[in-house]
């Protein structure tokens, strides 16, 4: 059975554009996955310690028949492929991939929260999202336009697609 899932990428280190667009490609290319479609890319500025660069997030939407935790190996894989450096909590790294949305399913347990749990309060999350799939929503029936029009605004900048490889 293909699910519909929907990933979060993030970079603040080493040309954040490049990064995602690396990311992208490596996730086009998991097994039993297809990429459907990727989202533009947007500069925000960080969450929690300010004194780290703008992030740059996007978003993509995959069809696969791998279960959430097998994606989520997948999606660490890449990540520390891609050299992740984090020094610290919610401070500057390389690449960051979540799973935004996994299906209708909802997971908790020690290492997978989908819905990601902090997707509600994340422009640069649900626009990207809104992006893929204007009528997208979670689980529990929520549009994710909702969520976008009650978030807190984060000074999102869309990137023109000049700005990235
Ligand atoms: P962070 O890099 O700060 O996003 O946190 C990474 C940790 O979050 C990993 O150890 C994952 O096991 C855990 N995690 C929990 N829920 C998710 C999710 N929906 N997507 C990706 N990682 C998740």
């Amino acid at each position: 059975m293909m699910t519909d899932a929907f990933i979060g990428l993030g970079s603040n280190l080493k040309e954040p554009a490049t990064q995602l667009a690396r990311a992208v490609s490596a996730l086009a290319t998991l097994p039993d996955t297809v990429l459907v479609a990727q989202s533009p890319f947007y500069a925000s500025r960080p969450v929690g310690p300010q004194d780290q660069p703008d992030f740059v997030n996007g978003a993509v939407w995959l069809r696969t028949s791998l279960t959430p935790h097998q994606l989520l190996d997948q999606l660490q894989r890449i990540e520390h492929k891609h050299g992740r450096e984090r020094l610290r909590h919610w401070g500057p790294r390389t690449l960051d991939l979540d799973i935004l949305i996994f299906g209708d399913q909802v997971l908790e347990d020690e290492r997978l929260t989908v819905p990601h749990r902090e997707l509600r309060n994340r422009d640069f999350a649900l626009q990207p999202l809104l992006d893929l799939k204007a009528d997208l929503a979670l689980p529990d029936g929520t549009a994710v336009a909702e969520l976008r029009s009650r978030c807190p605004d984060n000074g999102l900048r869309k990137l023109p697609p000049a700005d990235y490889p």
